[in-house]
């Protein structure tokens, strides 16, 4: 890795990631100076995991900023959320001897060469594969980071190593969920043996504006391969066909839902895989899994291929024991609760999307429920997006819908109108709509909190919406 030391690191971005790269700059020697246009944040030097530093290379520079600040940094790290069109970046990203890199590739740089990257993207279920693939690697015992997108960023896994260059480095695998936004400056160092795209199906289109652009950042996985073992990608999505053309020559490709690849009977409820090209000819038994919804059979599966490909000398058919511990992540369909009255209340706060909540729902297969539905809708504040008239099919038989927040109106009028068979109430928010399902759910009923819309009109994030439902079961 490059030595920073003497050096400035400018960091745009001053979120988990961004900071997170900051500490990451400083432990590697460099001055950092932390920019974020949010003047009501609070500065690096008042940040606790800064003042335990005790450092004084950094400085914050907070709201309106001169730009030279960018121009004199010798890196510029851009955290996920900044959009290139803004300060200059996408100038900056051109002009010559300037390094501006994503926090991934950042992170990446600092990383030994001998950990092996297994890299996840998609629409719905990132947090759930990787999450499933690292339960899977610790039950092997093999010294595992999970992280990126989801939790720790992959810079904190870089702090640990060189903060501790004594030691060997005992990490052995980074499974990284990796967003589009954190693809939007193509890497250098953040090379993956396994990549993998779960799915497409259109969400934060407010920035990509058409779908093979969001198509094309996703498939930047599959350029930065090494080992070039093994890529998996959803069958027969138009807009990923397209954008992996260019990369086709790159690794082995697999597919998710046909061979080569991986192809699930879900009736039997059984994984059968077929990739010759790295040898791999088995089967993965789903039967035993605790995690709801048939879309974890994908998850599960993809994981275990994507984790059999990272030659750590675990093979699918030791996967087997592991299925039955698999826990997704917290707010994806949780059970979080079973009320006096025979009511089970469900968490599924993290289906910010139709497709999401629609995999939800399908996962609750005979499970009469009171769904909870509303939020900020992604048609707000996205250009295109799907209609919630796709969600009237697998609402169909449960005891009732309920809408709420900033589109419940809006939700509540579409589902109405286009032909929804069972009752649509509409409370004000999300406080409201529980109160209001408690009365109508009955013995044996579910409640589930799958919104199918951003969390922003009430909310922090999807996990503040998640934790407040949580209390309001628990207080039932
Ligand atoms: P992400 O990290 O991509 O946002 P999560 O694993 O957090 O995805 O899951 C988010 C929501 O998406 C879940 O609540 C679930 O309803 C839905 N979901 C999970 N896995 C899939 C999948 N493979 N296909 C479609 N929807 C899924």
């Amino acid at each position: 890795r490059q030595d920073l030391k003497g050096r400035t690191v400018a960091v745009v971005g001053l979120g988990i990631s961004g900071k997170a790269a900051a500490r990451l700059a400083l432990a590697r020697g460099a001055s950092v100076v932390g920019i974020d246009q949010d003047e009501s944040l609070s500065s690096l030097e008042h940040d606790p995991s800064f003042m335990v530093l005790n450092s004084t290379g950094f400085k914050t520079v907070l709201g309106n900023f001169d730009w030279n600040l960018l121009n004199d940094a010798d890196v510029v790290v851009v955290s996920p959320g900044v959009p290139l069109e803004k300060y200059g970046l996408s100038y900056l990203l051109q002009s010559q001897g300037k390094q501006v890199m994503s926090e991934l590739d950042f992170a990446a740089e600092a990383l030994p060469k001998s950990v092996k990257i297994l890299a996840v993207t998609g629409t719905n279920g990132k947090s759930t594969t990787v999450t499933f693939a690292g339960q899977m690697l610790n039950h092997f015992g093999i010294d595992t980071f999970v992280g990126g997108n989801l939790g720790t960023s992959l810079s904190e896994a870089a702090i640990q190593h060189v903060t501790s260059p004594a030691q060997e480095c005992k990490l052995k695998v980074a499974v990284v969920e990796v967003s589009s936004y954190q693809m939007a400056i193509p890497c250098v160092y953040f090379r993956s043996s396994v990549s993998v795209v779960l799915n497409l199906t259109p969400d934060h289109l407010e920035r990509h504006k058409t779908m093979l652009d969001y198509a094309e950042h996703k498939c930047r996985l599959f350029s930065h391969m090494t080992n070039a073992k093994l890529g998996l990608l959803s069958f027969g999505n138009q807009h990923l066909d397209e954008a992996v053309k260019k990369y086709w020559n790159k690794f082995n490709p697999a597919w998710i839902g046909a061979f080569p690849g991986l192809e699930i009977d879900t009736e039997a409820k059984i994984a059968t895989f077929k990739v010759p090209d790295i040898g791999i000819e088995s089967q993965l038994q789903l039967g035993s899994m605790r995690a709801m919804g048939k879309h974890n059979y994908y998850n599960a599966a993809v994981a275990a291929l994507s984790v059999a490909g990272l030659d750590v000398s675990v093979h699918i058919e030791d996967i087997n024991s592991t299925i039955e511990k698999l826990r997704p992540p917290p707010h994806r369909m949780q059970v979080v609760h079973k009320d006096i009255h025979g009511v089970t209340w469900v968490d599924d706060s993290k289906a910010t999307n139709v497709e999401a909540t629609y995999a939800g729902l399908m996962g609750l297969k005979g499970q009469k429920s009171v769904i909870l539905l509303g939020g900020l809708a992604k048609v707000l504040v996205g250009q295109v997006s799907n209609g919630f008239e796709e969600l009237i099919e697998p609402l169909t038989g449960h005891r009732c819908v309920i809408t709420f927040g900033a589109s419940g109106a809006m939700i509540h009028q579409e589902l109405s109108g286009n032909g929804l068979d069972i009752p649509c109430i509409q409370a004000t928010n999300l406080k409201d709509a529980v109160e209001q399902a408690r009365k109508v759910a009955k013995h044996g009923d579910a409640i589930v909190l799958s919104p199918a819309c951003a969390s922003f009109d009430e909310f922090r994030n999807f996990e503040h919406r998640g934790m407040v439902f949580q209390e309001l079961a628990l207080s039932s």
